[in-house]
């Protein structure tokens, strides 16, 4: 079925240009070969910082801007590398002379500013391990990740500390130190929180010097801890080495193709990983400028963006997409994008009607690409030495080994080589951004092994071309009549019919069959629920799916609930439609 539908979009889509020498370059690809790419710190070791900031700041590239903030009261501020590399070992004298260092844990919650920025590669040139917060989790989620990851240190604004820390306080013992970032509220003024340990960010930053020599951690020292987005269940602390750069620099070539005078956007908030590897890491390791927005969602803004900063290499997610798209054509036929040449996304399954939306509204496919917090790097990508297959999730990249495999409790892991065995994905183990622990469950790590194999929890499978194609979260597979379902192909399905902005489908027990589909449905703009078209959502997928696998029952939502990262959690719709326990909700949006 999908074989059919893919064959005649693909002849519709562009060929990227040079792909044939882009995939000449890809089989001559080794590790050692990459490694020449970066350039390690001077007397030895490998420190994240001095890739990203210093080697270029102490070149040609001084004066090339590396951060455009744009402030949410319309300022814009351009940061270039040699700024950067000062005010970012200010920040790690800051931290040295408040006895923070090598293997310490620096927590970072405040939204897209400077500081933020500064404070991740200042950790990084002290040798703490910095783990960034989303700015909008409530008090106990941030606690339970300081305590979790025994934060020695948290920076944050005046604001988010009066709402949301200082009555956590005596929940974060590990906490020594809490730095202030001055922030716009006015009632939140910095000498408010007077508490003994709570220190003024501005005030150190201005005494502090721009002179900084950076611990010469090696490739296996921590560097960073992130957690997972909570999609599945209580989130994990995933913990991240130095030489994760080395997969952040390839990926960043070959899977986002960036190139020196890029300008290159990247939406994800840093308190999820790909805000972090993609917004902070990989953009700077090649050199190139990165817009920040500090801002939130608004389709006008974002075209605007797009428009006027003349970005040239854009990073987002499904979520972000679909919202675009259910504003509606119209709006984004204002806007024009010349400058733009590669759109790439992460999160979720990218739908084809997404792909074909990039195509058709924006002029360029969208390259959907898959990776988890626990790779710490892009992994499988659609990028510019192949042709798009929209609805895949591409092929793994240089330097990555990918099979899928049947992985049944107490039976041993069998490799399935035939193409199109549907089984879980798994990575060979040891790429360089591979994550080195999860915090305090290190049982469950060791799960996550067999052999050398790392096992995704993801299933998904593999067709001839040597192209993936997810299938659905190993929890999150229905089993119906003895079909395996997987929620994407439903899901995708439901977004073909020209009403539906989302879809998110569930299992729901069943006597006869074992689990019956159940959709939850989002509509575009201006369109009304009715039973008219429930039961003409219900025909059209029974058109494309077959009455096996197509849903039996429709709900209609005006959202559907999502992780902070963007991610449908199906969990969640499942226990409420079941009238089961919610679990942990600290990852789940506003409004949900
Ligand atoms: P948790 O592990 O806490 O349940 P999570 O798995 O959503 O949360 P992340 O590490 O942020 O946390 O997300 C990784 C997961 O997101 C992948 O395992 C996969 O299920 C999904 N994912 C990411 N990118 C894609 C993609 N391009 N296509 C399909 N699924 C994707
Ligand atoms: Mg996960």
């Amino acid at each position: 079925m999908h074989t059919k539908r893919i064959d005649k979009d693909l002849a519709a889509l562009p060929l990227p240009p040079n792909m044939r020498d882009r995939e000449a370059a890809w089989r001559g690809f080794s590790w050692d070969e990459a490694r020449r790419g970066l350039s390690g710190l001077p007397g030895g070791g490998l420190n994240i910082a001095y890739e990203a900031v210093d080697r270029h700041a102490l070149g040609e590239r001084a004066g090339h801007t590396a951060l455009r903030l744009l402030s949410a009261d319309g300022r814009r501020r351009n940061i270039h590398y040699d700024e950067l590399r000062r005010l970012s070992n200010r920040f790690a004298n800051v931290l040295t002379s408040l006895g923070i260092g090598r293997g310490d844990r620096v927590f970072v919650l405040c939204g897209r500013r400077l500081e933020l920025y500064l404070a991740v590669l200042g950790s990084f040139k002290a040798g703490a391990v910095v783990s960034p917060l989303f700015s909008a989790f409530g008090p106990e989620p941030i606690a339970t990740r300081v305590q979790l990851g025994q934060g020695a240190l948290l920076v944050t604004t005046a604001s988010l500390y009066r709402r949301k820390v200082a009555a956590m306080r005596a929940q974060m013992p590990s906490l020594r130190h809490v730095l202030l970032v001055g922030d716009d509220d006015a009632s939140a003024n910095l000498s408010t929180p007077n508490e003994p340990g709570t220190l003024d960010l501005g005030q150190l930053m201005d005494k502090a010097s721009d002179d900084f020599a950076i611990a010469p951690t090696r490739p296996d020292d921590p560097a960073l801890l992130h957690f997972t987005s909570g999609t599945t269940g209580t989130p994990k602390g995933a913990l991240h080495v130095h030489g994760a750069a080395l997969t952040h620099y390839v990926t960043g070539q070959y899977a986002l193709d960036l190139h020196p005078q890029d300008i290159y956007w990247c939406t994800a908030d840093p308190g999820w990983v790909t805000g972090t590897s993609y917004g902070i890491i990989a953009p700077l390791l090649h050199g190139v400028t990165s817009i920040i927005d500090e801002a939130e969602f608004d389709a006008e803004h974002w075209y605007r963006i797009l428009q006027e900063e003349r970005v040239s290499v854009w990073y987002t997610a499904p979520t972000a997409i679909r919202m675009l798209m259910k504003a509606g054509p119209e709006l984004a036929h204002q806007f024009h994008f010349p400058a733009l040449r590669f759109i790439a996304s992460v999160g979720e399954p990218l739908n084809p009607e997404a792909v074909w939306w990039g195509a058709d509204v924006l002029g360029l496919p969208i390259h959907d690409n898959w990776w988890q917090t626990e790779t710490g790097g892009i992994m499988i990508a659609n990028t510019v030495a192949m042709p798009i297959k929209p609805g895949s999730m591409g092929k793994p990249l240089p330097g990555v080994e990918a099979c899928i495999v049947r992985h049944q409790a107490d039976r041993p892991i069998e490799v399935l080589s035939d193409a199109e065995a549907v089984g879980e994905l798994a990575l060979k183990a040891g790429w360089p951004s591979m994550f080195r622990r999860y915090l305090g469950q290190d049982e469950r790590y060791r799960k996550c092994f067999s052999g050398e194999l790392y096992l995704t929890g993801d299933l998904a499978r593999r067709d001839a071309d040597g192209y993936y194609w997810f299938v659905g979260r190993a929890d999150d597979v229905i089993k119906s009549s003895g079909h395996l379902i997987g929620p994407f192909e439903v899901e995708s399905a439901l977004m073909e019919h020209p009403a539906v902005a989302e879809a998110a489908v569930i299992g729901k027990p069943d006597e006869m069959v074992g689990e019956v589909v159940k959709a939850f449905v989002s509509l575009k703009r201006g369109i009304e629920a009715s039973e008219a078209l429930r039961a003409e959502l219900l025909g059209h997928a029974r058109k494309r799916l077959g009455a096996a696998v197509a849903p039996k029952e429709i709900a209609f939502l005006p959202t559907l609930p999502r992780t902070r990262s963007g991610k449908i959690m199906r969990r969640l719709l499942k226990a409420r439609e079941l009238g089961l326990p919610e679990g942990d909700l600290s990852t789940l949006e506003e409004g949900a």
